[in-house]
């Protein structure tokens, strides 16, 4: 069953397609861009809730890790605090490591992998996340 979540690319676009009904639904604009420089993070404004991500972005992360991060910023974070955010896989501090966090709980609800291995590998999560990951596990049982 495991092995399905890696070969499953139609998996992932369904995934993709849950985030952006979230999206939808709570008025914020995502915007997938192609044209942009592999070293451009994806980018969130919150004055205008808007997302921009970038599809040639250089990482390791998966596109739907990033925009449950991104997402996350809008429906979670205090947007007061910063006029623009951008993806760091190593944010370890404040907004970005609720970001983080908050993408997990997302993704567990949009697509559950089985345990807490399969669901860095299915997501690329960054692995200094395993811990966060492994305490939404038991969270949730
Ligand atoms: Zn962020």
């Amino acid at each position: 069953m495991i092995e399905d979540y890696f070969v499953d690319s139609y998996l992932y676009e369904e995934i993709e397609e849950s985030l952006k009904k979230i999206a939808t639904k709570n008025d914020i604009k995502v915007l997938n861009v192609d044209d942009v420089k592999s070293n451009v993070p994806d980018t969130t404004w919150p004055s205008i809730k808007a997302i921009m991500m970038n599809i040639n972005f250089y990482t390791k992360v998966s596109y739907q890790f990033r925009l449950a991060h991104e997402l996350s910023h809008l429906l979670y974070g205090d947007t007061s605090l910063q006029d623009v955010y951008q993806f760091s896989e190593f944010g370890k501090r404040g907004e970005e490591l609720l970001a983080h966090k908050n993408a997990i709980k997302m993704l567990m609800e949009v697509e559950r992998p089985t345990n807490v291995q399969s669901f860095m590998e299915f997501y690329d999560v960054p692995s200094w996340l395993f811990d966060y990951v492994e305490a939404e596990y038991s969270l949730q049982g």
